[in-house]
């Protein structure tokens, strides 16, 4: 496990690559929106525009995903009120069980701003089977949900004709996960080549003895499917400069955006911005940091360090503090949800984790071997 020389990205990170001088590839090709060419970019997005004026059939010339979190908001409101677009937002729903009430209330906020969204919810009972499948199976309970959530917009998109989706951020750009790299910085279609879509095959859950007709919803359109729709997925951010957990929270927090009191001590966005429609993304960050290695508190400083407000030290101080940190009281909620016990479910963690970089010393006590920075 090696570290970023520039920021606290490690080379664990599922799909990451590094530069020959020891650069992760987001600090590699980052520029700060002072160097940013900007007449180049609004050439790119002339382009976009005519693209979306041509195809567009429904009247809507473009569609993007939402949750009512601050990425969404600020997407949304920037696509309406500066780039002039008229957008059809697509809110794929946690079932009632585990959507949380500042979900519900930050969904109903940026709607309330007087936006069309089309909402979309799986049976509860398929869903909740395909998360304990994909715990159990992945230590990863949101790799079926992602499946929904990704799938939803590209399939309202072929059902409406319209034939531009914009989505946030790239993650080749933000994390280093080259599996989304497309044909050029703000191409997108190939997003459901990350890590945990694997490009979109549902065979792991007809696998598990799920039916195809219960996974519908699961079903992101092939490759066929959306060159026949003419569809093109471009990200937002290389058209905005700023793209981050601060840019976004500040301005969606002052549209009416609920944040959470920032509790870092169990849990590691220590911003309170992020993830907050349900709770259960607290375990699977616990997790995904003993697989890996980084948490959320890496996310954040990675960002925060590319765009120089915070030093690659002050950033190892907030990730030996922060990372790692999880809410145990959410085991037996999680536990009940999924249909297993709490024993069962620390069973299944202990098999994910990475036995190189952490040494066990009871359920929930993992002491890191790597340093934070340094690596191992
Ligand atoms: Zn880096």
């Amino acid at each position: 496990m090696k570290y970023c020389k520039n920021c606290l990205n490690v080379s664990t990170r599922p799909n990451i690559r590094f530069s020959e001088d020891g650069l992760c590839y987001p600090c590699e090709i980052f520029v700060h929106p002072d160097e940013i060419d900007w007449g180049a970019r609004a050439e790119a997005l002339d382009g976009i525009r005519a693209f979306a004026n041509a195809h567009k059939q429904s009247g809507y010339d473009c569609i993007v995903g939402v949750s009512g979190g601050k990425d969404s908001t600020r997407q949304a409101f920037y696509l309406r009120d500066e780039l002039g677009f008229n957008p059809l937002l697509v809110s794929m729903n946690y079932p009632p069980k585990q959507i949380s009430k500042r979900g519900v209330d930050n969904l109903s906020n940026l709607i309330a701003h007087g936006f069309d969204c089309i909402n979309v919810s799986c049976s509860p009972q398929t869903w909740r089977r395909a998360m304990r499948h994909a715990f159990v199976k992945y230590g990863n309970w949101a790799k079926s949900t992602e499946f929904a959530l990704f799938a939803s917009v590209p399939r309202v998109a072929t059902a409406y004709q319209i034939p531009l989706i914009w989505w946030g951020e790239s993650p080749t750009n933000l994390l280093g996960e080259m599996g989304t790299l497309g044909s050029n910085a703000f191409d997108g279609n190939k997003l459901k080549y990350s890590n945990t879509l694997g490009g979109g095959d549902i065979n792991w859950l007809l696998l598990a003895g799920f039916e195809r007709k219960e996974l519908l919803q699961y079903c992101y359109p092939s490759d066929d499917e959306m060159a026949r729709a003419n569809i093109r997925i471009i990200f937002m951010d290389y058209f905005m400069g700023e793209f981050t957990a601060h840019s976004n929270g500040t301005y969606a927090a002052l549209r009416g955006f609920s944040m959470k009191a920032a509790n870092p001590t169990v849990e590691p966005d220590y911003f309170g911005t992020g993830m907050l429609d349900e709770d259960f993304i607290n375990i699977n960050m616990y997790i995904r940091y003993l697989k890996f290695g980084f948490g959320r508190t890496s996310d954040i400083v990675n960002t925060e360090i590319r765009f120089g407000r915070m030093t690659r030290d002050e950033g190892v101080e907030l990730v030996e503090r922060f990372d790692g940190n999880y809410d145990p009281d959410l085991f037996e909620a999680f536990a009940e949800y999924i249909g297993i016990s709490p024993a069962e479910c620390w069973d299944v963690i202990d098999r994910y984790v990475n036995q190189d970089i952490f040494d066990k010393r009871g359920n929930g006590d993992y002491v890191r071997r790597f340093k934070v920075g340094v690596g191992i």
